[in-house]
């Protein structure tokens, strides 16, 4: 059962806004990216991972008030963070552990290039919430033996290891050797393979003995199917199966997680007390309240409030929120994100959404599947000021909330784009020579150049405001209609809608975009994308398994084989290197169209056997040959295909207990900030 409008935009990553803004091939220096902005964005990189640092702007400005809310939310983001680790697999907080303690007391050579081995290991554990890769679920394995890893724990002395009651160090040395190296165990975080039992073959901790068979029955069971606003069932617990019993171990205090969901209320409550007006304290409140009883009703409630308190300036995400990390879409990740509207940029997103009504009538779907009124569909831009839980230090760029279909259509609900995030990966990846590797001739860089940010803020705001908010559900379909493929089809229909869209003359006419070279810029850097780069991030031999990898290939290809007796869109090889070309862009425009209303039909109507054949024939399989190619030309360039970001600090000035400023200030160190997290904000 996956949620139909689970939304957060996993980053397009560099990949996509790396090529929307690299500067010329050899021109481009650090004096350029001095002139443009002095902070440093970029920190390091290790293995795929890039990390990152964000800006806050405006945050002096905000009032004492609004200063302390940011900073109580943030704290409650921070508190969240061992419970990702905990749902992304049940011995992560014990390996996280017990590297850190290796870390902070090996007393033996740390030049060895084993021992630098090490350390990248345990970047990419704090990275990835864990052992598996946060973006394959693939489980990673060191590049050093498990001999090194045994004389490390033995030479490391004065370490507080986690050891489990009576458990001695020559024990948890053989424990966690084979949960660490031995790549048949915990293979994949999670596993979308429907030929196997989806649950056992997931190494995610949201259930414990139970089959998959066993899960659905739980859940079925419970649910009433003329329920016209149904609870989202499963999401806060984890699934057990004891003596023979099924039983549901719900995430709340005094029941699992209590530790560090205490914590999180804590901080919640302060916040209450600051917060910014009468409906954003009720919001606040109902959260603990939800915290402290589990009733995934009171869930709901807090939602409705949530999504209909549009004043405030002021907003967060934090909670059981995303489900993308269940194999069966039931049970959500924890996350945070503490942000304040950007006033000026959210303009464009308010013009977008006054028009939404225009925008639903005119789209190319089936009018019975077209939402007659299109309600509360609030957009903003944000600056983030805080990330936590599975948005950190991998975080969205986009989000879309609250999931449940009949809160959306009742209540509306939420859309953000996140500037200051986007903008900071653009600064990031200046000079990297991405598009000039990729792009087909000297007319697409430019375009790309001049136009590639603002086109891809545009996709993102019609993407999140408009396409995942579009469409009905014919009375009759189940919202689970489309299982494992409903989160690669919706975010086909997302993007479909925001790609059809992007050439309409309507946007230009609202004033939003200057000309339709905007959309070009978008069509070249998605086909470019979808049919190639994107392959950079996919091992060889593989093929595509991640819901929006799926779903961008699958637009493309589709579109690169319909349009072929037109030659619409064409693969150039020139000096030995392959390219797409568009060569008709009105004529793909109507290709998107098409395929928007053949997916609205499919999700309308709930046609499993459609969605899943074009999700296989078009979104899955990747070509050996050109996947070489791509892979060959990307490594040339050195950029890490993934990214990631450390949050703020917050400077505090008391005056006896009373807090009476807070500065923002940017650390620089992400193993100090991950460190400093661990030492201060582990609670379970
Ligand atoms: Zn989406």
């Amino acid at each position: 059962m996956k949620r139909l409008n689970q939304i957060l935009i996993l980053i397009m990553s560099a990949i996509i806004i790396s090529c929307n803004n690299t500067g010329q091939k050899t021109e481009t220096t650090d004096e350029q990216m001095e002139q443009k902005d002095d902070y440093k964005y970029l920190l390091e990189q290790f293995a795929d991972l890039k990390i990152m640092r964000y800006q806050v702007p405006g945050f002096d400005e905000l009032t004492l008030e609004q200063k302390k809310l940011v900073y109580y939310l943030s704290e409650a983001a921070r508190c969240g963070r061992d419970i990702i680790f905990d749902q992304n697999y049940k011995h992560n907080l014990k390996i996280r552990k017990t590297l850190e303690e290796i870390y902070k007391n090996y007393a033996g050579n740390k030049d060895m290039e084993d021992y630098k081995n090490f350390v990248v290991y345990l970047k990419r554990v704090w990275f990835s919430n864990g052992i598996h890769h946060h973006y394959s679920t693939d489980k990673f394995i060191p590049e050093f033996s498990h001999e090194y890893f045994s004389e490390l724990i033995q030479n490391t002395e004065g370490a507080e290891f986690p050891l489990d009651d009576g458990q001695t160090i020559d024990e948890l040395i053989p424990e966690l050797t084979s949960i660490i190296f031995d790549p048949e165990i915990a293979a994949k975080r999670v596993s979308l393979d429907s030929s196997r039992d989806l649950v056992k073959s997931s190494a995610c901790n949201f259930y414990e003995g139970v089959t998959e068979q066993e899960a659905d029955e739980f859940y079925n069971k419970m649910k009433d199917p003329n329920d016209k606003s149904p609870i989202s069932y499963g999401l806060n617990s984890k699934l057990v199966k004891k003596n023979g019993v099924v039983k549901e171990q719900v995430y709340k205090v005094d029941g699992l997680y209590s530790a560090a969901l205490e914590k999180i209320v804590y901080w919640l409550e302060k916040a209450s007390k600051v917060a910014e007006n009468k409906k954003q304290q009720a919001v606040i409140d109902k959260l603990i309240e939800y915290y402290k009883n589990g009733d995934l009703n009171t869930f709901d409630e807090y939602n409705v409030l949530w999504v209909t308190d549009l004043a405030s300036h002021i907003d967060f995400v934090n909670g059981f929120t995303e489900v993308y990390g269940d194999p069966l879409g039931m049970k959500a990740t924890w996350e945070s994100v503490v942000n304040y509207k950007d006033v000026e940029a959210t303009k464009r997103t308010e013009i977008i959404s006054a028009n939404a009504q225009w925008f639903e009538d005119n789209s190319p779907t089936n009018p019975r599947f077209k939402k007659g009124e299109v309600k509360g569909v609030s957009a903003k831009v944000i600056i983030v000021a805080h990330l936590g839980g599975d948005c950190y230090p991998s975080t969205p760029i986009g989000i879309n909330l609250p999931n449940a279909d009949w809160i959306r259509k009742e209540h509306g609900s939420k859309s953000v784009t996140m500037e200051n995030i986007t903008y900071a990966y653009n600064q990031a990846a200046l000079g990297n020579g991405f598009l000039e590797e990729f792009c087909y001739s000297d007319e697409d860089i430019e375009l790309s150049k001049k136009y590639g940010s603002l086109a891809g803020n545009l996709h993102t705001d019609l993407h999140e405001c408009l396409g995942h908010g579009s469409g009905q559900l014919l009375p009759e379909t189940s919202p689970e209609a489309l299982k494992n493929y409903s989160s690669a089809l919706e975010e086909a229909r997302a993007d479909l809608f925001a790609l059809y869209y992007l050439m309409d003359e309507k946007m230009v006419e609202l004033g939003i975009m200057p000309t339709l070279d905007v959309a070009k810029a978008e069509y070249n850097g998605y086909i470019r994308n979808g049919l190639m780069t994107q392959l950079t991030r996919i091992e060889m031999g593989k093929n595509i398994e991640q819901a929006h990898m799926r779903n961008r290939q699958l637009i493309s290809k589709w579109c690169y084989e319909n349009g072929m007796e037109d030659n619409v869109i064409e693969q150039v090889v020139k000096n030995g290197k392959s390219y797409y070309k568009i060569n008709d862009y009105n004529k793909l425009r109507g290709l998107f169209g098409e395929l928007l209303a053949e997916v609205q039909r499919i999700k309308s109507e709930g046609d499993y056997e459609a969605g899943k054949n074009l999700v296989e024939t078009y979104g899955v399989i990747v070509d050996p040959v050109l996947h070489k190619e791509v892979k060959d030309r990307f490594a040339k360039l050195n950029i890490a295909p993934y990214g990631g970001f450390i949050n703020p600090e917050f400077l505090i000035t008391k005056d006896g207990d009373q807090i009476t400023d807070i500065k923002i200030e940017y650390p620089e160190d992400y193993t100090e900030q991950m460190l400093y997290y661990s030492e201060n904000y582990s609670f379970l």
